[in-house]
């Protein structure tokens, strides 16, 4: 039997009024308005056109057909944005939201969603209040710092740090921390974008402090080191360790001082996973803490607020007062302010931090990283022979 002409098929494909009486189509009819299921209609439909212009020459399937223009419409209904179950094995994995909240978070999120509050409010002097003032005492509580200032992600936090301190002026880094921390955040283009010089020093695997003191000149605005949170260089290699960079630049602003010039060189470290407990003794996740970097001699430390805090997406600075008033006032930081919820999560996630065994149990992300191997193999191997028990076999 000879194919069914091209012209004979296409003149076969049924009206999308038609597919749209059908009884699965029109079983849809009360979820989603009309006009939309009428274009994932009119979408099958043309999929079914482009597949006989294509060369097909298989007989239009009426049902077929809807069954498809259901699929559409089914997936128009899903939310883009659900859960998933992370089988990665990666804890902090920014694809899949990075950091879970914990349930006092969830729980003043919904509170600060739901209702009023007192975002801008201070009820005590019955004025207008800062929504800076939420976190910031928890924290310098718990870095030991003087002010802080919490802004949309860290990255944001690195541009307003270059834009207010380094912008028309030099900013020396190593050549072996210029990373890419992923999604276009590559440390030269937001030195270019903040209009800050970058002053590149050293080679890709050993920096060295000479390396550093011969970069400085009357225009060095800061010394910048940057965490390569996503990579390590091992073997032959060094980097300068906070105490010799602050010496460096105690150093110089000691020459300026002399000098009559009253600019100071600042050193700044973008810490990128900003942990506040240190989880060395747990193996492998032995990041310096946001408080031994400032005890190290750091004037400013930024970090992300849903890395290693497992926390909600934020970007958090932490300094001298006088450094932070600043960064308050700069333009970029009521562009890139927190919104209601992320701060109440921010807050109820720091307030779990002032009792360091609480927020070890009740932090997700930490829960999961502090967890024993042990206790993580028994768990899979429960899952994987449920598993079993639940697919039947050859399902898999
Ligand atoms: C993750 C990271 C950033 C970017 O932080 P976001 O919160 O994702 O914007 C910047 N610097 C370093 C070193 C990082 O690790």
């Amino acid at each position: 039997m000879a194919p069914t002409p091209a012209r004979d098929l296409l003149r076969s494909l049924p009206p999308v009024e038609e597919v749209l009486r059908s009884p699965q189509v029109s079983a849809l009819a009360p979820l989603l308005p009309h006009d939309i299921l009428a274009d994932c209609v009119r979408d099958a439909v043309d999929a079914v056109r482009s597949a006989i212009l294509a060369g097909s020459r298989e007989p239009v399937d009426g049902a077929a057909l809807a069954d498809d223009a259901c699929a559409r419409a089914l997936a128009c209904l899903r939310p883009s944005l659900r859960r998933v179950v992370n089988a990665t094995g990666v804890v902090v994995h920014t694809n899949l939201g990075r950091s879970p909240l914990a349930d006092e978070a969830v729980h003043a999120v919904t509170e600060a969603a739901r209702g009023y509050s007192t975002l801008e409010y201070d009820t005590d002097a019955m004025a207008r209040g800062s929504r800076h003032d939420h976190v910031e005492g928890l924290l310098c509580a718990l870095t030991g710092a003087e002010a802080a200032i919490a802004v949309n992600n860290n990255a944001a936090a690195v541009v307003m740090v270059l834009a207010e301190f380094a912008q028309g002026r030099e900013a020396v880094v190593s050549r072996g921390e210029l990373v890419e921390i992923g999604g276009s955040f590559r440390i030269p283009d937001i030195m270019a974008f903040s209009r800050a010089r970058m002053v590149e020093v050293g080679a890709t695997n050993k920096t060295h402090a000479a390396d550093y003191e011969r970069a400085l000149t009357p225009d060095t605005a800061m010394l910048l080191k940057v965490h390569p949170s996503n990579y390590r260089i091992v073997g032959f290699s060094e980097q300068v360790g906070m105490r010799e960079m602050r010496a460096l630049a105690d150093a110089e602003n000691e020459r300026r001082r002399a000098a009559g010039v009253e600019d100071e060189v600042l050193v700044y470290e973008d810490q990128g996973s900003g942990a506040f407990i240190n989880l060395a003794c747990f193996g492998a996740y032995a990041e310096p803490t946001v408080a031994e970097s400032l005890r190290g001699g750091c004037d400013l430390v930024s970090f992300s607020g849903d890395k290693l805090l497992g926390g909600p997406q934020a970007g958090i600075v932490v300094g001298s007062k006088q450094l932070i008033d600043r960064l308050k006032k700069n333009p970029l930081a009521r562009a890139m302010r927190l919104d209601k919820m992320t701060l109440a999560a921010l807050e109820a996630t720091l307030r779990l931090y002032l009792d360091p065994e609480r927020a070890l149990a009740a932090i997700p992300t930490l829960r999961m990283l502090s967890e024993p191997d042990g206790a993580v193999r028994e768990r899979a191997e429960r899952l994987a022979d449920a598993l079993r028990r639940a697919v039947p076999a050859g399902c898999t």
